[in-house]
């Protein structure tokens, strides 16, 4: 029993752990996806702001373990979710210098998703409350130093992770974290 890294063989393990530790440090984004053998199935390269994911790759992606590297550090965007669910992914990651984020499905393959659309709306209302107050509280300073931008982003991402730690199970997705 058990879910996610520690469920999989050990060389899916590796694979995986090979393929983020050659993404991770990347300025730009890069997507690998590898299947239960331990096979990469997909790699593409993006820009910094994201990667594009080709319908054509639906049948690789389909209970696939999808990771990508987010150069920023953030956590899952509304995007990154949406792919998750369109493709019918086993566990996307977002890797990053400091570690990495985790999205594991909890339903069985093949199963309709609960709540499929509705995560990644809620998901992105919440996000836009949030930054709508937290965007205010900026806009009002008078100074606006790159410190107070990264403090306006690290909150914004600090928001983000808590609420998918709050709320990812509901929908029927496992949220860790880990270094
Ligand atoms: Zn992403």
């Amino acid at each position: 029993m058990g879910h996610g890294y520690g469920a999989y063989q050990k060389r899916v393990r590796k694979e995986l752990k090979s393929a983020e530790d050659s993404i991770r440090g990347l300025s730009y984004e890069r997507l690998i996806a590898i299947n239960l053998k331990g096979e990469r199935v997909v790699e593409h390269t993006g820009n910094k702001d994201g990667i594009n994911v080709p319908d054509s790759d639906a049948g690789k992606l389909s209970n696939a373990i999808v990771t990508h590297n987010h150069p920023t550090g953030g956590t899952f965007s509304q995007k990154d979710l949406e792919t998750a669910f369109d493709y019918g992914v086993r566990e996307v990651r977002v890797c990053h210098n400091g570690g990495y984020y985790s999205l594991e499905r909890t339903f069985a393959y093949g199963k309709a998703a609960p709540h499929y659309r509705r995560f990644s709306s809620d998901y992105k209302a919440a996000l836009q409350e949030y930054d709508k107050k937290r965007r205010a509280q900026y806009n009002a300073l008078k100074v606006k130093t790159p410190a107070a931008k990264q403090a306006y982003r690290n909150d914004i991402n600090s928001f983000a992770r808590g609420w998918l730690k709050q709320n990812a199970e509901k929908y029927g997705w496992y949220y860790t974290e880990g270094k």
